[in-house]
C-alpha cells in the first residue's frame, strides 16, 4: 500500500540526483572566513573514488565562485578546463578535458564565498553586548541541502564520508567544529590557523563550524567524552540546565542504545540568530538560545521544559540520524520520529513528575488535527529533489512519527522495542539505512510481524476513528474503524489499518483489560459479564480516535474519575475533534465540559481550554460576551480552588495549571476581577520579581497585554529590548501580538519587518498577529503588501509556519485562496494546502454552528 505518486516522465534521477560516477571518501577543508567583509575563502582536497571512468566530475554548489580545480592521482595532475556552475541544480561541473580511469584519485577544489544573512549555509550573526557594542558571529546551518553554500561536496545523506577541517581566523575568536582541536599556530597576521581532528563517516549536512567570541562551561565528562555549553560572554548563569540535561540525556542514550557516544566531544553552542530550534551536528550541536539558554529560577515550567526536550532530542539524533543515517530525504521522518520519541523517553526518566507523555497527548492531538484533513500526506513520503525535502520539517514527520512509534513500542513492549533499535543501530553504524531496516530489526528482536502492521501507519495517510457500540445480545462491544476527516469525502474511503486497540472495561466483575488487533472494518471483542463502562484507547497511547454509542458515552462521563488523565484527555479532544467535524453536535461537547468543571488534571484543561480558544476564534464578534460568560462559568470552581498564590506542598503541575486556568479567566474569560488582581501582583512583581510564583509571570503578561493600553505597550516594549534572559526576551516580544488595540497591534505588525526582531523571531510575531481576532484582516492585508520583502528576508522554513497564521482569517477565505494561488511558498511542501483546508473546516464549522452559537453558549 505505497502510496508512490505516479512518476513525471520529464524528470530523470539525473536531475535530481548526483551522478555516482564519483564519490568521496574523505575532506580536508580550509576556510577563512572574514567577519568584516562578511566573505570567506576556502580550500578542499577530497579523497575520491572514480567508480567508472569519467572526464568530468559533478558535484553540490551554489552561491560559489571556483576559482581552480585539480585532481591528481600519483604523477598525473589534471586541472579542469571549464568549471559550469548551474546555479538551478545548484551543482558544479568540473571538465577535465581527459578521461580520469577508475579508482583513487585526489580532487582539490580552491574557492571563494559570502557569509549570508539568511540563516543557512555558512552565515553570519550578530548581538549587542550590555554596553550596545556589535559583534559578529559565523555559524553554518547545513540541513537539509545547504553544505554546498560553504564548500563544493556530494551533498547528499547517503554519500558519507570524512571531514577533516581547519580553520583562518583572527587572534581573538574562538572557533568550534564537530570534533576536538588537533593543533592551532598563529600565523603572525593577527590570525590563527586551528587543525581540528578527523571526524567519524558522516553525511555533509552534519559538518558544522561556529566562529566568534564564544566562552564554554568547564567540560562536564560523560562516559569518556567532554560536554560543554559554549555561548556568547556573559551568559554562563543561563548555563546549568542544560549542562544537566545534557549529560543526563547523552548517558541515558548510550545506556539505551547499548552503543558508546560515536563523538569525542560534544559542544552545546547557542547563536544568537538561528533558523529553526537546534541542530544534531555531530560533536556541535547548534541551538538558538531561547532552547538552550535558562535561568532556572526565573523560568516557568515549560520554559525549562522545552531546554531539556529540544536538548534531549538533539542529544538522541547523535546515534539515530548521525551515526545511522537515512539514505534519501523519504526518510527523514524515521530520524526526526525517532529523536522526538527518544526525546520524551529521557525527559520522562529525567523529571518523571513532569508526566511528559500525558503532556505529550497534546501533540499527538495537535497532528491528529493536520492528519485529519484530506490535504495531508503518509509519513513516509515521495521525496524526488533534494529541495522538496525542507517540506518534511513538519508536524507529521514529528508529531505523528513519534506518536506512531510509542504506540508500536507500547504494543510490543518496551524492552523488546529498545533492543530491536540497539541492532538496528549496531548493524548499520556509520552507514545509511531504509525505514524497512528498522522493521527488521524489530522483527528480529521481537518475533512479531511488525513491517505488516507499521505498513498500515507509515505509508497511508491520515488515521482512523475507532466506534464502539455495544455488540447484539449483550456480550461485548462492537468495535469498527474507518478514516477520520473533518471534512466530507469526494467518495467513499475504504482504507484500514491494523489498530493495536487497547480496551478497559468495567463490569461486574471489576475492571479489566482487553487488547485487539483491529484489522478489519468491525470486530467484536467477547467480554464476559454485565458491562457498565467501557474505554477505547487505554493508557491513550493509540493514534486514533474514539467514538461512543450514546449510552456508553453517557456510562463513560459518569465514570471519569475511575480514567486516568491522559484518558480523560483523549475523551475531551476526540469529542472535541467530532463536532469541529460535524459528527457530534456542539450542545453535547458544552453539556461534557460542564463535567469538568472539577478537573485537577493541567492537560484536560488544555484540551478544554483548546476548544474555546477554537469558538474564540471562529465566532461572530457579536456571540463574544457569551462566550466569555460561558468561559467564567467553567472555570469559577478551578480558579477558586487554585488560588493566586502556590499552596504548601503543592506540585509543578499544580502551578502551571493555575497559570493556565487565571491566564484564561483573564483572556478568554474577560474577567474584571481576575485582570485587576493580576495588575496588582504584576506590580508587585516589578517591585519584588520573588513576590509571584514564577510559572504564574507569563500569565500576567498575557493578561495585562489582552487588557492593556498605550502604558502597558510602552513597558512591555522596552522590557523585550532589556531582557535579562531569552525566555523574558520571547514572553515580552510575543506579549506586543496579543493587546487588543489596533493602534498598538499596527505598531507591532511595524516591528516584523524592522531591525529590533530578529529575523529568526518576526515570522512567529506575524503568525501571532495573524491569530488575534482585533486585528487578522489588517495582519493579512499587512502580509500582503509586504509579502516579497518577508520572503526575502525571513529564513525560508519560517515561511510556511507564518502562513499557518491563515487558518484563522474565517472572513478572508476567498482573498486567502486567491492569493496563495499565484503565490507560490517554496519549501511548503503540502502545508499551505493543508493550513487552507484548515481555514476551510473553520469556516464550514462557522456556518454550519454560527447561527445556534450564542443559544448554545448560553444554554
Ligand atoms: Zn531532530
Amino acid at each position: 500500500m505505497h502510496d508512490q505518486e505516479a512518476a513525471v516522465t520529464s524528470v530523470t534521477a539525473e536531475d535530481y540526483r548526483l551522478p555516482t560516477s564519483v564519490t568521496p571518501e574523505r575532506y580536508e577543508i580550509r576556510l577563512s572566513p572574514d567577519l568584516r567583509s562578511f566573505t570567506f575563502a576556502g580550500e578542499e582536497t577530497v579523497a575520491i573514488t572514480v567508480h567508472q571512468p569519467t572526464a568530468e566530475i559533478v558535484l553540490n554548489a551554489i552561491e560559489l565562485e571556483i576559482d581552480r580545480a585539480v585532481v591528481e592521482r600519483g604523477e598525473r595532475r589534471l586541472t579542469a578546463t571549464a568549471v559550469e556552475l548551474d546555479p538551478t541544480n545548484e551543482r558544479a561541473r568540473l571538465r577535465f578535458g581527459e578521461t580520469l580511469a577508475a579508482g583513487s584519485w585526489r580532487l582539490t577544489i580552491a574557492f571563494r564565498g559570502i557569509l549570508n544573512d539568511k540563516l543557512h549555509g555558512f552565515y553570519r550573526s550578530q548581538y549587542k553586548d550590555s554596553a550596545g557594542q556589535i559583534h559578529r558571529v559565523a555559524a553554518t546551518q547545513f540541513e537539509a541541502t545547504d553544505a554546498r553554500r560553504a564548500f563544493p561536496c556530494w551533498d547528499e545523506p547517503a554519500l558519507k564520508a570524512s571531514f577533516k577541517v581547519s580553520l583562518v581566523i583572527d587572534d581573538d575568536l574562538t572557533a568550534i567544529s564537530n570534533t576536538a582541536i588537533e593543533r592551532e599556530r598563529r600565523l603572525g597576521d593577527g590570525r590563527k590557523e586551528i587543525v581540528f581532528k578527523e571526524t567519524i563517516r558522516m553525511s555533509s549536512y552534519l559538518a558544522a563550524i561556529v566562529v566568534g567570541e564564544f566562552e564554554a562551561t568547564e567540560a562536564v565528562d560523560v562516559g569518556g567524552a567532554p560536554l560543554r555549553i559554549v555561548h556568547v560572554p556573559g551568559k554562563r548563569p543561563l548555563t546549568n540546565w542544560a549542562r544537566e540535561i545534557g549529560a543526563f540525556s547523552l548517558k541515558f542514550f548510550s545506556d539505551y542504545y547499548a552503543i558508546k557516544y560515536p563523538g569525542d566531544k560534544l559542544d552545546l553552542i547557542a547563536i544568537p540568530d538561528f533558523a529553526s530550534g537546534a541542530m544534531e551536528n555531530l560533536g556541535a550541536i547548534t541551538f538558538r538560545e531561547t532552547a538552550l539558554l535558562v535561568d532556572e529560577k526565573s523560568a516557568s515550567r515549560s520554559e525549562l521544559e522545552r531546554v531539556a526536550d529540544v536538548v534531549s532530542h538533539e542529544n538522541a539524533h547523535m546515534w539515530f540520524g548521525d551515526l545511522v543515517t537515512m539514505k534519501w530525504w523519504n526518510g527523514l521522518w524515521l530520524n526526526e520520529a525517532f529523536a522526538t520519541f527518544m526525546e520524551m523517553l529521557a525527559v520522562d526518566a529525567w523529571k518523571p513528575q513532569w508526566q511528559r507523555w500525558v503532556s505529550f497527548g497534546v501533540s499527538r492531538a495537535a497532528a491528529m488535527a493536520v492528519d485529519a484533513l484530506h490535504s495531508t500526506r503518509p509519513i513516509e513520503y515521495t521525496v524526488r529533489a533534494a529541495s522538496e525535502a525542507g517540506g518534511m520539517f513538519d508536524i507529521l514527520t514529528y508529531e505523528k512519527g513519534a506518536a506512531v512509534l510509542r504506540m508500536l513500542e507500547q504494543y510490543l513492549g518496551a524492552e523488546e522495542f529498545r533492543k530491536g533499535i540497539s541492532l538496528y543501530l549496531r548493524k548499520h553504524q556509520y552507514a545509511n539505512a531504509e525505514t524497512t531496516d528498522l522493521w527488521d530489526a524489530l522483527e528480529e528482536s521481537s518475533g512479531q510481524p511488525v513491517r505488516k502492521l507499521m505498513d498500515s501507519w507509515i505509508f497511508q495517510p491520515g488515521f482512523p476513528i475507532v466506534s464502539v457500540r455495544p455488540a447484539s445480545g449483550g456480550r461485548g462491544l462492537m468495535l469498527s474503524q474507518r478514516r477520520f476527516a473533518y471534512l466530507p469525502e469526494n467518495q467513499p474511503n475504504t482504507q484500514l489499518w491494523r489498530v493495536p486497540v487497547m480496551v478497559k472495561v468495567r463490569t461486574d466483575g471489576g475492571v479489566s483489560t482487553h487488547k485487539i488487533l483491529l484489522n478489519e472494518t468491525e470486530a467484536t471483542l467477547e467480554v464476559p459479564g454485565r458491562i457498565e463502562w467501557a474505554l477505547v484507547n487505554q493508557g491513550g497511547h493509540g493514534f486514533y480516535r474514539s467514538r461512543y454509542a450514546p449510552e456508553l458515552l453517557d456510562a463513560l462521563t459518569s465514570a471519569l474519575a475511575e480514567l486516568a488523565p491522559i484518558e480523560r484527555f483523549a475523551l475531551v479532544n476526540d469529542t472535541w475533534a467530532a463536532v469541529v467535524a460535524g459528527l457530534t453536535p456542539l450542545g453535547e461537547f458544552l453539556k461534557m465540559a460542564r463535567l469538568f468543571r472539577d478537573e485537577t488534571d493541567l492537560n484536560v484543561w488544555r484540551a478544554l481550554l483548546a476548544a474555546f480558544n477554537y469558538l474564540d476564534m471562529v465566532i461572530e464578534d457579536a456571540a463574544r460576551p457569551a462566550l466569555q460568560a460561558r468561559v467564567r462559568e467553567l472555570l469559577a470552581a478551578a480558579a477558586a480552588r487554585l488560588e493566586w498564590t502556590p499552596q504548601r506542598g503543592e506540585d509543578e503541575l499544580q502551578s502551571q495549571l493555575r497559570a493556565i486556568i487565571l491566564g484564561a479567566l483573564g483572556t478568554l474569560g474577560a474577567d474584571g476581577d481576575c485582570r485587576d488582581r493580576a495588575r496588582e501582583l504584576y506590580a508587585n512583581y516589578g517591585r519584588d520579581a520573588s513576590s509571584v510564583e514564577r510559572n504564574l509571570v507569563p500569565a500576567l503578561i498575557s493578561i495585562l497585554a489582552y487588557n492593556g493600553g498605550e502604558a502597558e505597550y510602552r513597558e512591555f516594549k522596552e522590557n523585550f529590548k532589556a531582557a535579562r534572559n531569552p525566555q523574558e526576551e520571547q514572553r515580552y516580544l510575543f506579549s506586543l501580538a496579543s493587546f487588543r488595540r489596533l493602534e498598538l497591534l499596527r505598531a507591532t505588525m511595524d516591528m516584523t519587518l524592522s531591525d529590533e526582531v530578529r529575523t529568526q523571531n518576526a515570522p512567529y510575531l506575524m503568525h501571532s498577529l495573524l491569530n488575534n481576532t482585533i486585528c487578522r484582516e489588517e495582519a493579512w492585508r499587512f502580509l500582503k503588501r509586504n509579502w516579497d520583502k518577508m520572503i526575502e528576508r525571513y529564513p525560508e522554513n519560517s515561511i510556511p509556519r507564518m502562513c499557518e497564521g491563515i487558518i484563522a482569517l474565517v472572513t478572508l477565505e476567498d482573498e486567502v485562496r486567491e492569493f496563495f494561488a499565484t503565490h507560490k511558498v517554496k519549501q511548503g511542501g503540502k502545508t499551505i494546502d493543508q493550513h487552507l483546508e484548515r481555514l476551510r473546516v473553520a469556516v464550514a464549522f462557522r456556518s454550519r454552528e454560527g447561527a445556534n452559537l450564542e443559544r448554545e453558549l448560553k444554554g
